[in-house]
């Protein structure tokens, strides 16, 4: 779909007025951000999604809908830059949801754009102003491709024991597993293969070719943006390599859901396997300057800090190790890639990347393959004796009903460990972009009630995650804030969220994210807030903001703690009032012991279609309360050690 000329005028004021340019450095239409923005929309798998923009971009230059934002009866590209900040303001603070949600995709989509185009030679003149370096470009030193996927020249039929759809946590270990019991395996993939050679730190790049929906996925009201890896690997290729096992409350709670296993011997030692397979360690958690602030207000304050265990064999954790979340350029992160799939690999198991699986082939209540098409068009279909879907906990449910299962537990209990950040601004430059991932985190109100509250944890931090977790109030302020980057720090508080959502599933079969914190989680994200405001304190911050749609912020000392809450309240927690993402996705088609109450048998098969099992983070029962990795790659693990005996 092209925009008429009226719509392009409208883009580009609108994303003018949020980047106008500062200090010499070009605005956002100077940078080419409408033209990519547009682009983006474009790979929204859900045509409504698409249309609405257009629609809302046919709208917004008229004279009603500026009057509708407080800009009096002139079209919103005659006003002036501050009174079109006033209409943009309007639209941020208001009452109506479905505005502020039109608000923050706007917002989101134009300054995400603005500060990662690389521009015209591949070295954007925000970076300059900003003072961050930009990518890294390619490692010279990296190895060639281990893996060669199967070619698909035409439409093609495959043979197999069994087909993994997906080649993330989940499926890429279903698929290790399987292979390594003798059986031939076939593993579907919709991303891409990227590896050590492509990885070049590139934040347009990294997000283009390897996250979910370019990066831009969100629920539907933009509450939360998702964010999963969607490549060879999936999240694994792309994750912060955290490695925490399935805490044991919570494979107590899991067991009681009606999957003893969980509280048993079977799960420890997949538990055991995979720690083993990843080479799970804590010895490379050297705190880069970003996470000495953590340790630092953490150590003032007498609470919990422990390091991080980490899946990496040599891992640098220098000044390229920022960059970890477009992919490893030295190879130490243990994906799926470097570890499950490169034995199945080894073991004959052939992979398809590109390739969208469209439905489970189902014959008299088993699963009997899978149709896929790929990127270039051509039609798979892959005859097995079983199916696994890996897809993750946004796509299995889909996959699942445009199969014609009809369980009505599928898509719904969705955990999503909501998290949003407390910003410290420090008088010495930190430089967030580099050092080890994660290195340290605190579980000092990991229990707030039994065992539900939050993690402090930290990431390397480039212009995106600054852009998305801040607010915008004008032009010149959010420059000032970007500028201020080498000197921010990041506190995440991720919740374990007790209260979930529901992926339903559009007439196209695409996944539709419904989410909403309830009172019970807001409250106790609201006590993360202020824990980590008082390790920014406690670590010397000049001053400390959160990602509120306001400016909620105060410099330390003189009760300005108290008044931060307050303005922090006031402001709200709701639905654009406060930004949050979502790293961990979990429970949509979750494993229990009951048809009623799950969408998965203890083996994490259907409950309907003999044969066909979910090996993701979608079979949790309820959030893991940790970074889930290890947790769904031991589930995968003991799932398809049974799926084996079953086959055998
Ligand atoms: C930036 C980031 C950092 C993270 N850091 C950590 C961390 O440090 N520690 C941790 O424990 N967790 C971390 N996580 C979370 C963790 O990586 C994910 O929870 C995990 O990878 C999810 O595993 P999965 O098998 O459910 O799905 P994924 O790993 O997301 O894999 C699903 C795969 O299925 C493919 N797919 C989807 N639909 C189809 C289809 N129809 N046909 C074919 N293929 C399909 C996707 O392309 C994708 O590759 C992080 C996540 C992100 C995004
Ligand atoms: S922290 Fe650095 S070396 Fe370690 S896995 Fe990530 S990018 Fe690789």
């Amino acid at each position: 779909m092209e925009l008429t000329p009226k719509q392009w005028r409208a883009l580009e004021a609108i994303c003018d007025t949020f980047a106008p340019g500062a200090n010499g450095t070009p605005g956002a239409t100077g940078m080419g951000v409408p033209r990519v923005l547009w682009d983006a929309v474009g790979r929204n798998p859900r045509e409504a999604e698409r249309k609405q923009v257009a629609q809302l971009l046919s709208l917004w230059d008229t004279r009603l809908v500026t009057a509708l934002g407080g800009g009096g009866l002139t079209r919103f590209s005659d006003l002036s830059p501050a009174r079109r900040e006033e209409v943009l303001r309007a639209w941020c603070d208001s009452r109506i949801p479905q505005r502020r949600a039109a608000f923050q995709a706007l917002r989101k989509g134009a300054l995400l754009f603005y500060y990662m185009v690389p521009g015209e030679n591949g070295r954007s003149p925000v970076w300059d102003r900003i003072g961050y370096p930009g990518p890294l470009g390619p490692n010279p030193d990296a190895p060639r491709k281990a893996l060669e996927p199967l070619a698909v020249d035409g439409d093609t039929t495959l043979e197999c024991d069994v087909c993994v759809v997906g080649s993330g946590a989940g499926g890429g270990t279903a698929a290790g597993v399987l292979a390594a019991a003798g059986l031939d395996v076939v593993v579907v993939e919709a991303g891409g293969y990227y590896d050590d050679e492509d990885f070049d730190g590139g934040e347009f790049e990294g997000y283009g070719r390897m996250y979910m929906y370019g990066g831009g996925a969100a629920t539907h009201d933009q509450s939360v943006a998702l964010l999963a890896g969607s490549c060879l690997g999936g999240g694994t290729t792309i994750n912060y390599t955290t490695s925490f096992r399935t805490p044991d409350d919570v494979r107590e709670e899991w067991a009681a859901h009606g999957v003893p296993a969980f509280a048993g011997d079977e799960y420890a030692r997949s538990l055991d396997a995979v720690c083993e397979r990843l080479g799970v360690n804590q010895e490379h958690n050297a705190p880069s300057s970003r996470e000495q602030a953590l340790q630092r207000g953490l150590t003032g304050l007498g609470w919990h800090a422990d390091f991080m265990p980490r899946n990496v064999r040599g891992c640098e954790q220098g000044k390229v190790c920022g960059y970890c979340n477009y992919g490893c350029r030295l190879g130490a992160k243990q994906s799926t890639v470097k570890t499950w799939l490169a034995d199945a690999y080894a073991a004959g198991t052939r992979i398809l990347v590109g390739t969208h699986a469209e439905r489970v082939i189902v014959e008299r209540g088993a699963a009997a393959g899978v149709e896929a098409r790929t990127t270039g068009g051509h039609r798979v279909s892959v005859r097995a004796r079983a199916v696994v879907s890996g897809c993750g906990a946004i796509h299995t449910p889909a996959l699942l009903r445009r199969s014609g299962l009809e369980n009505i537990n599928i898509g719904k209990h969705l955990r999503l460990h909501p998290a949003t950040v407390v910003w410290g601004v420090y008088d010495e430059e930190v430089r967030p972009w580099e050092g080890t991932m994660q290195a340290i985190y605190s579980d000092q109100h990991r229990y707030l009630d039994g065992g539900y509250g939050v993690k402090y944890e930290t990431a390397a931090i480039h212009p995106s995650l600054l852009v998305v977790f801040s607010p915008w109030r004008s032009a010149a302020e959010h420059a000032r804030m970007m500028e201020a980057l080498p000197h921010s720090v990041p506190i995440g508080i991720l919740l374990r969220d007790r209260d979930g959502g529901e992926v339903k599933v559009d007439r196209a079969g695409q996944p539709v994210v419904k989410y909403r914190l309830s009172d019970y989680d807001v409250h106790h994200v609201r006590r993360g807030v202020e824990g980590a405001a008082e390790i920014h304190e406690a670590a010397g911050a000049q001053r400390v903001f959160s990602s509120h749609s306001r400016d909620v912020s105060y410099t330390p000392g003189n009760g300005g703690r108290a008044r931060f809450m307050q303005e922090a309240d006031a402001c709200g927690w709701d639905t654009g009032r406060c930004t949050y993402g979502s790293f961990h996705i979990m429970g949509s088609a979750r494993m229990g012991g009951s048809p009623e109450t799950s969408a998965c048998n203890p083996r994490g098969e259907t409950w309907e279609v003999r044969g066909l099992y979910v090996c993701d983070g979608s079979a949790f029962p309820s959030a893991s309360g940790v970074n889930p990795m290890i947790s769904i790659e031991s589930i995968a693990h003991m799932n398809a050690a049974g799926i084996a005996d079953s086959l055998r």
